[in-house]
């Protein structure tokens, strides 16, 4: 029988919150804003108040991105580094914001940067999980001529997230851009199929394939709106859902 209590129970256990360098960046979306930062955290810190497991995967396109870089003359391979780097500058502000509120946390990252992170361990990662700690990403994938979404669709496979929440400024998908078409629908719901086919861009290519090869769900959401992680970890309808 249904309680109001059990009602409240999370629908996922353990997942993986993709946050764009751009959201940490706040209202500008370059550097990285304390509020911006502390918000997330409070939602994060709210999650795992529900006893689910968090991964964080954090982007670094507020402070650097490799390929606009490129075409400033620096080689594509060296500013992707320097993206990669990024990355791991925003999971230590993140990391910081955590702990501040009381949240145990724990950086991997996938450049080697004993000072500041552990290395990349998967075993490691859920063992923090099993223990409760909030797991941060940084350096991506460790490989130029990727992004951090495809860094997120491999770590939640690799961890056994049972989704990828993609943080962003926009409540979901839409069918055109609500910014500039007032008429612009949101899809609740989407198969990945239908998605490519449409062409949304919910993540970049690679990315999008590694979750549909292994039927990864994506939820996009606007985590600007408090609460909206809980929300979504609750199961309500909050963005659109991304599945096979
Ligand atoms: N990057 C990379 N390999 C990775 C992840 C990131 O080379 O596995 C570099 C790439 O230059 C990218 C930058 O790091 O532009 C920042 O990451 P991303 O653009 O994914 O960040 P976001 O858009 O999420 O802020």
């Amino acid at each position: 029988m249904d309680t109001a209590k059990s009602t409240k129970r999370p629908k996922y256990s353990r997942i993986l919150l993709k946050l764009s360098g751009e959201a940490l960046g706040g209202e500008t979306g370059v550097g990285i804003s304390p509020r911006a930062v502390q918000d997330m955290a409070l939602q994060i810190h709210e999650v795992r108040g529900l006893g689910v497991q968090v991964v964080v995967v954090v982007g670094g396109g507020n402070i650097f991105r490799g390929l606009p870089g490129s075409e400033r003359g620096i080689e594509r391979a060296t500013g992707d580094y320097m993206g990669m780097l990024a990355t791991v500058i925003n999971a230590l502000a993140l990391q910081d914001a955590l702990e501040k509120i009381g949240v145990a946390t724990r950086v991997q990252s996938a450049i080697s940067m004993a000072q500041v992170a552990e290395p990349f361990i998967r075993r490691r990662a859920v063992r923090h999980l099993e223990k409760g700690k909030v797991v941060i990403f940084g350096g991506g994938t460790g490989n130029p001529y990727f992004s951090t979404d495809t860094a997120a669709a491999l770590r939640a496979n690799e961890i056994g997230a049972e989704v990828i929440l993609k943080a962003t400024k926009v409540d979901g998908i839409y069918d055109s851009d609500p910014k500039k078409n007032s008429k612009a629908k949101r899809y609740a719901r989407i198969k990945y199929i239908d998605a490519l086919r449409r062409q949304l861009k919910v993540m970049d290519s690679t990315a999008f394939s590694l979750c549909m090869d292994n039927q990864m769900p994506i939820i996009v959401f606007d985590l600007f709106r408090p609460h909206n992680l809980k929300r979504v970890v609750l199961g309500e309808t909050v963005g659109t859902l991304v599945t096979g």
